[in-house]
This record gives C-alpha cells, structure tokens and sequence, in this order.
C-alpha cells in the first residue's frame, strides 16, 4: 500500500450534504448555503496540475477541478502511476473545509489515450466511416472504463464537430462532414456515462463526457487575420442561422438528450449571416450558452471552458472573467494562473458585475455532478479495473472498430482481400509504425511517430494474419521488387494536434515525396492496393489509375490486426466515406450537398468484398424496398438489418455505374446514406432504386 494511504470518513459532520440517501437536489442546496464566495469561486476553477504551486494550493484555493493537459503524465506513464497521482490530489481536496472532492479531466479522445499500454482506439473519424451505432457505444465503453479505473471520472469528448473543411487539423476528431452522421455515433455518450439520466455515473466503469466544442468548430474558414496566418483552427464559423441549426447546433441537441454532462465552448467565434454583431467569440456568446444551449435545448450539466479560451475574448481580464461567466460557463479551465482567475472572479462577484445567483447556478451544477458521479462519497480511485487497462478484451472491441472502419474505394481485379498464399511486398511510411497510425492525442497532445506504446503496427498485423506467407517489408520500396504477387503500400500522414495539421507536409492534403515515389515504384512493379493511414482524405487522384485497390484507413490507433483482417478477408470492408474525398485542394471546402458537386469520392462512398456481393438488378431492389419498408414501419429504422438493407442496394447501384463516379452518381449514395442515419431506410432505397434507373 502506498505510504499515504487515503482514508476517507464519510458524514465525517454528519451533515445532509454528506448524506447519501438524501436527493442530489437536497444535498446540493445544503451545501450550497454553507459555503463562502472564496469557497464557490474555487469550484469554477480548473487548474492544470502542473501549474499547482504546490499541492496544498488544491485546499487553499478550494480548487473545484485539476486537468492533465496533453502530454501532461506522471512518471512511470503507467496506469497504476495515474491511479496514485489522481489519487494524491484528491487526498488534498479532502483538506478542504467540506471536502468537496476534485473533479479531475482528460482528454481521453481514442481510449485513455494519455496512458503508455492503454487501447487505443481509432480516431472519431474511423468511427464514423465504420457507422456502426453499437461498436462506437462500445468503444465509448472501453474507454470509460479505462479511464475510471485511474481514478479519472471526467473525459472531455466526445468532439461533436461537424467538419466541413479537411484542412483544419482535428478533422480526424470529427465522426463526419453530415450533422446526421454526427448525432448518430452520439451513442458513444452511452457508453460512456450509461443511463441518460445519470444514474450509472457513480459505477467504477463510466465517466462524465464532455460534448465539445460548442458550436460550430468544424465550420470555420479560412480568412484574414491580424497575424495573416490561417485561421481554420479557432477561426470563424460564417454561416446562415438555418445552417448554423441544421448543421453545427443538431449534434449538441442530441448530446443534451442523451444526458452529456458537460459541454465545452469552442475557441472559434460565430459570424451569423443577417446578424449585424460580426463574429462573437463563442466563450462570450450569451445568447447560444445561456439562450439555446440552457434555455432552450434544457441543459443543465455544465459548461468547462476551453484552454485559456476566455483569454480571447477582447478587452482585459477582469472583463473576460465577467463576459464569460456572464455568458453561461460554469468552470474555467484557466489553466495556469488559477490565483488570479479566482481572485478576479470574487472581486467581479463583489463589485456587482457577476451576480451572485449566476455564480450559485454555476456551483450548482457543478457540485450536482460530483455528487452524481460518488465522489463525495468514494473520491479515491477504485482500481478493481487496472488489470483492464490495455487488455486483450479491450483490444477485441478497438480492432473490431478498426476493421469497421476500413472504407474500400477501389478495388480493380478484385486485388483485395489478399490471399494468404500470395507473397506480398509491403512498402510506405505507415506500414509499421504505431505512432503514425496513432496520430495525435496519443501519449503526447501531438503524438508521434515510433513505437510509443504497445499494440501492432498494419505490418505485424499482417503477419500475424498470414504467418506462412512470405511478406517482405521496404519502407522507402527501396528493395527488389520482382517475383511478388502482390503489394501493399501504406502512406500517409504523421501525428499532430490542432492547428493546421501535417505542417511538414506543406499545410495541404499531399502526400509526402517518399510515399509518392513508394506508390510508384511498387504499382508500376505489381498489382497493387494503396492504404492510407491518415487523419483526413489525401491527394491521390493523380495516381489512382495506376492504383488496383485504395483504401482509407484513418488513424486506427493501436489495433492494426484490425486492418489486417479486411487486408485478408477474415471480416468484410463494410466502411463509407464520413467525408467526401476531394480530386484537388482547390476543391476545398467540399461537401456532400454543395451545388457543384465533383469529388474523387463522394461522401458515403465503400466498396465491400464480403462475397455477398450481390446478383443485383432491378428484382432484387424491389425485394430490398419491401424488407425496408416493413423495418420501418416497425420502427426499427435504425437497425443493423436496415444498415443491410440500404447497403445491398448501394452495391447494386454501384455494380451498375462501376468506380465511375459523376456529380449525378454521387448524389443519391449522400441523400440515401443522410435518410438512413435519420431512420428512413425506406426512403433511401426509394433513393438508390430511382439511381439504379437513371443508370
Ligand atoms: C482543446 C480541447 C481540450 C483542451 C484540454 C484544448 O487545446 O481545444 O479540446 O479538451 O485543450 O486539453
């Protein structure tokens, strides 16, 4: 046991508040009237646990909440070692006058991705592309349970961001470019917070989400700006109040039904289109957090601030301390000058600027949490689950997610699956590398390349999956490329977070010289199937003619057998397209439903090679519409048999056109995918069968 082992007294006063059985509003109140302003002003503080003076400060300040930043991990990076740190910090808040236990947060975005050993899962936009409402509840899970076991009880994600430009750099945290795609992958609040009401938040297996980054942080553009950089990232959100509903507030909506909760504002500002105030810094925007986020969508977790964020609001501190709290946020993630920012916030409160109901409502909800999630209760880790980090049935569910997620966009000659009785040369920067297929927020905020934890590389994977065949590897196909059957390059981008992504590769959706000059070499030499390890489409139009097989494989994190088991058949490639692929980066921003609509690959686009292909034909579809219509009229819409359904018919559509994809050929995947995810498979292949007849 460790040397300060923490004892917890419960009723240690015996006062209501301590009061388990009593009701959380009851208790709430209770300890709501006892306490001070310092008191309160301390639980809407976040801290970032480096930036602590010294641990003692959690108690002198009455911190109500510590983060790990990216990257921010304790030594050894084990699980154990976070279940010890968390655990330490909480022994101080227990220092308090009324203990009031710390609500600590990460960023556990793909699995508790902080954590040398931890699963990783593939990136949200892998999720989305596998469109599987269960396996992303079930990813949502492992996660939760993951991260509870270190004594963690709050995740900032899911990112409800609706992408709408690939070249911001956390495209890949988005499920997808469709607000329908978005809201129904949402079940991964479930499976991580359990009932919608809350009442599972108190198990050792579930955390708090956090629905980020409110609203509208997928639809920034570029534009100028003072420092005449791109503003993509925390840019501004231009959009028409119609568009801003459909598009950016619908996720959220959902995210408040399904009981998320916490939301986090988005850096970027909203421009609204016929509104004459100009762009509004979401931390400052009252009438979305007070007015449709409290008001009228009714949610009444909190609101945590983004990283310094109120910083950006114009004018001077004081000001962004008023203006944001003003605003509807309940807890500041300040996150390093936690001294100022309380001190501020009192005197704000003193002087009448923030009134003090508004900071009772913040307290509230904040404390309304704790108390859901036990903590008052058991503050400490439970470590029942530490054997749990990383497991092998934890890694089952991230490479069944991995191989759902696989989207196959070409696939001439039938070049995949691959036979394990071919030999195979396998080439390209991301073959066999754990970070790389990672991406960012892994270990560290940026991520990086390597082997930074432990999993299996797509290269391993195959040979595990084909232990007998010959599969040579040449990361820069510098090699002798004769006698092989078949090859396999793997290319794409490197880690990163935020920002504008892949700098090193030019700020642009290129791939790099070496992975230009691999794919050439090695498809000149042989058949062979492209798979890119990325965070979001990249440029390949150029080269598809000389491609047999393409395949988008996002970032999978640390499951590459997942990969490997469409490579070679053991599961079927069932993933679509969650964004359009774009033939140039002129075409961007690109989007399913824009007029002129001319991709590489439209939105909604997979192949399968399941071998259930089917016959096809115009019998067939009128089957297909049948079954559709009786699942909907049962009111099982949403089921994996309509998923089925809808896909038999985008096979037969897309037997008939081939890979030979127009504007008018692209349309009717989008609007039969969109009518699926809103529970109307019926519609959809009304939608494919008209297609079909258009030919
Ligand atoms: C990101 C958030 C994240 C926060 C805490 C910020 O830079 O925008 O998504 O939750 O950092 O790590």
């Amino acid at each position: 046991a460790p040397a300060e082992t923490p004892q917890v007294v419960v009723n240690a006063h015996g006062l209501p508040y301590q009061n388990a059985r009593l009701p959380v509003k009851k208790r709430v109140a209770d300890l709501l009237s006892r306490m001070s302003l310092a008191e309160k002003a301390g639980q809407m503080t976040q801290a970032e646990r480096n930036a602590l003076k010294s641990q003692g400060d959690i108690a002198s300040y009455d911190l109500g909440s510590l983060l790990s930043g990216g990257g921010s991990v304790p030594t050894p990076n084990t699980p154990e070692a976070w279940a010890k740190m968390v655990d330490t910090y909480q022994l101080r808040a227990q220092a308090t006058r009324y203990q009031i236990p710390l609500i600590y947060g990460v960023d556990a975005v793909h699995g508790h991705n902080n954590v040398i050993g931890s699963t990783i899962m593939p990136h949200n936009i892998g999720i989305g592309a596998g469109r599987d409402p269960r396996i992303a509840e079930r990813t949502g899970a492992v996660t939760a349970k993951e991260v509870r076991a270190t004594g963690i009880p709050w995740d900032f994600a899911p990112c409800l961001c609706v992408t709408r430009d690939e070249r911001w750099g956390r495209s890949y945290e988005a499920f997808g470019e469709d607000p329908a795609l978005v809201t129904a992958m949402e079940t991964v609040i479930q499976g991580m917070q359990g009932a919608r009401n809350g009442k599972d938040l108190d198990r050792s297996d579930k955390v708090l989400t956090s629905a980020k980054h409110f609203v509208g942080d997928g639809g920034t553009g570029f534009g100028s700006s003072s420092t005449g950089s791109y503003t993509i990232d925390q840019g501004i959100t231009k959009v028409t109040r119609e568009e801003l509903e459909a598009v950016h507030l619908a996720p959220f909506a959902e995210a408040v039904k399904r009981g998320a909760g916490t939301v986090m504002p988005s850096y970027s500002s909203l421009d609204i289109i016929g509104d004459d105030a100009g762009p509004v810094k979401m931390h400052a925007h009252a009438e979305m957090i007070n007015g449709v986020l409290k008001d009228r969508m009714g949610f009444d977790g909190f609101v945590i601030s983004d990283w310094q964020a109120i910083d950006q609001i114009p004018g001077d501190y004081p000001s962004d301390v008023r203006t944001s709290v003003n605003a509807g946020l309940d807890m500041i993630m300040v996150p390093t000058n936690y001294q100022e920012f309380t001190r501020t916030l009192k005197d704000e409160v003193t002087a009448g600027r923030i009134s003090e109901a508004r900071v009772d409502d913040a307290v509230s909800r904040i404390l309304t949490q704790k108390f859901k999630l036990g903590l008052f209760e058991k503050p400490y880790a439970d470590t029942g689950n530490l054997d749990e980090v990383g497991s092998a049935e934890h890694r089952a569910v991230a490479r069944e997610a991995v191989a759902k997620s696989q989207v196959l966009l070409k696939n001439d000659g039938a070049v995949l699956p691959l036979k394990k009785s071919q030999k195979v040369y396998v080439a390209g920067s991301n073959a066999d590398d754990l970070g790389n297929q990672a991406g960012g927020w892994t270990i560290s905020w940026q991520g990086s390349s390597g082997e930074i934890t432990t999993g299996t590389t797509i290269l391993e994977g195959m040979k595990r999956a084909a232990p007998d065949a010959t599969i040579d590897y040449s990361k820069d196909a510098s090699a002798a490329t004769d006698g092989y059957d078949v090859g396999v390059v793997v290319v794409g981008e490197t880690p990163y977070a935020e920002g504008i992504g892949d700098v090193g590769n030019g700020h642009d959706l290129e791939l790099t010289a070496a992975d230009k000059a691999a794919v050439d070499k090695v498809c000149a030499a042989m058949k062979c199937a492209v798979l890119v390890v990325s965070g979001r489409p990249q440029l390949i139009g150029d080269r598809l003619e000389g491609i047999d097989a393409l395949v988008a494989s996002w970032l999978p994190g640390t499951e590459g057998d997942g990969v490997a088991d469409v490579l070679y058949g053991t599961r079927p490639f069932t993933g679509q397209l969650p964004v359009t692929w774009p033939k140039s980066e002129a075409q961007l921003p690109i989007n399913v439903g824009d007029a002129a609509y001319d991709p590489l690959f439209p939105y909604g686009w997979g192949l399968t090679t399941s071998g259930r292909t089917p016959a096809g034909g115009e019998l067939t579809l009128r089957a297909v519409a049948v079954a559709a219509k009786v699942l909907q009229a049962t009111g099982r819409g949403r089921s994996e048999q309509a998923r089925e359904l809808v896909g038999t018919a985008r096979l037969i559509v897309q037997q008939k056109i081939g890979g030979h994809i127009t504007e008018a050929s692209a349309k009717p995947f989008a609007e039969a995918d969109h009518l699926l995810l809103t529970g109307d498979p019926a519609g959809a292949v009304a939608k494919l069968t008209a297609a079909y007849r258009a030919g």
